[in-house]
């Protein structure tokens, strides 16, 4: 049996546990924080982290690492174009990894920094992918070192994937981002369905993630910057004009840095 779980971490972290129960190992995705890793192994006794997956530098996502790897030994593998503690096996474009017996493909998403990069696990029915700070539930990460047409070019890939992916993303920012959903498109129906949802969801303290792709496509504005809606919003807010699809995400995002719920 296989299962993925999210360690809780900070005020809306989340550190993706998965576990192979069979042999009793596990890896974790972007530990920003040991504590809730090591509270886990300390509660599964028999368990081994053998494995620490980086998707970026920032502390929030590497903060645990050294403090793991001097317990465990587990093998860090992080962006080869990124300075990340401890790092093992420095990864590229393309390249291909064995973690718990499962194989990873890496993707280079850059936008929310300039070396990110995704793992995905292209099972036959539900692929996985562990996008970090770039695909967001309903939303995406902030432009702190790519251009838009970067952050654009990154998920446009990622939007390629088949529709059944599990999106794991690493915070807990889905109502917010709806919140600027609605705003972007009051009138889309899978949008409402999915705030209606997720309101719920967040009363009851249950996590709105993981995502799937064809979920995003519907509901995520930043994947549907070529719809006629979205044109004429931005066209509304920011004077009508030719604007190409790189363009119409860079005013998507500029209007959400700025978006405010009241
Ligand atoms: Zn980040
Ligand atoms: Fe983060």
């Amino acid at each position: 049996m296989f299962q993925i779980d999210a360690l809780p971490a900070f005020s809306d972290n989340y550190l993706w546990l998965l576990q192979d129960h069979a042999r009793q190992r596990c890896a974790v995705v972007d530990p920003g924080d040991a504590a809730p890793v090591l509270a886990w192994l300390a509660a599964h006794p028999g368990w081994q982290l053998s494995d620490i997956l980086v998707t970026h530098h920032h502390a929030d996502h590497v903060g645990g690492i050294a403090q793991l790897k001097a317990a465990t030994g587990a093998r860090v593998y992080g962006p080869a174009q990124e300075r990340i503690p401890e790092r093992d096996v420095a990864l590229a474009e393309g390249d291909r990894i064995r973690v718990l017996d499962r194989e990873f493909v890496v993707y280079e998403v850059p936008g929310h920094t300039l070396g990110h990069i995704a793992y995905y696990h292209a099972a036959p029915d539900q692929p996985w992918l562990f996008c970090g700070d770039t695909l967001f539930a309903a939303g995406c990460g902030r432009l702190f070192e790519g251009s838009p047409a970067q952050m654009h070019a990154s998920l446009n890939r990622l939007a390629g994937l088949p529709d059944a992916t599990l999106v794991y993303c690493t915070h807990e920012y889905t109502l917010s981002n709806l919140h600027f959903a609605r705003a972007v498109e009051p009138h889309n129906p899978a949008i409402a369905a999915r705030f209606a949802q997720v309101s719920a969801w967040r009363a009851q303290g249950r996590s709105s993630l993981p995502s799937s792709l064809a979920l995003e496509k519907a509901t995520n504005p930043f994947l549907r910057c070529g719809e006629t809606s979205v044109k004429e919003i931005i066209d509304e807010r920011d004077g009508a004009r030719q604007r190409s699809p790189d363009e119409l995400f860079a005013c998507l995002r500029t209007w959400k840095d700025g978006f405010r719920i009241d």
